[in-house]
């Protein structure tokens, strides 16, 4: 897993296939709509968000999208959080396997992160969220710390991948 401070170029090693958390800091509470899902209150505080890139350019473009700050088109429920969240970090993990449902019921049930806005990120799966609320992010070199072994688990056993 590689941590890098938001925001920053990232190497060419990451144009490839893999997962990634955000690490997204609100610094007041907010009332947003995102798309179909309509309005929700964000409290102030840490949010984790999981997502997989598997697209040309992998995980250096896919994230590297995310970073960016211009007046991109919403594609994704996260585009809209991030025209008003601080991006702390981002956690890369190159790999074939798609590790953001795993790590999200990992972060939900180990870490007791919040679901904030049912069904955010999650539209092609059965997750209740791919995003994480925290007043604020309890341990974060333990929590990724975390999510390498849960990677590791995974891959050890394919069929857990898709639980
Ligand atoms: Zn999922």
């Amino acid at each position: 897993m590689e941590r890098i401070a938001a925001p920053a170029i990232l190497g060419s090693h990451l144009r490839v296939a893999g997962s990634y958390a955000l690490w997204l800091r609100l610094t007041a509470p907010i009332e947003l709509s995102v798309g179909r899902l309509g309005c929700w209150a964000f409290a102030a505080g840490d949010y984790m968000y999981l997502g997989s890139a598997r697209g040309p350019g992998g995980l250096a473009t896919r994230v590297g999208r995310h970073m960016r700050q211009d007046d991109k088109r919403r594609r994704w429920h996260i585009d809209y959080l991030l025209e008003h969240a601080t991006m702390v970090e981002v956690w890369l993990r190159p790999g074939v396997e798609r590790l953001e449902c795993i790590w999200a019921k990992y972060l939900h049930r180990v870490w007791a992160g919040r679901v904030i806005v049912a069904g955010f990120g999650a539209s092609d799966c059965r997750c209740p969220t791919h995003l994480l609320y925290w007043p604020a992010l309890p341990d974060p070199a333990a929590l990724c710390a975390g999510l390498e072994s849960v990677a590791r688990y995974a891959a050890a056993g394919p069929s857990s991948t898709r639980k």
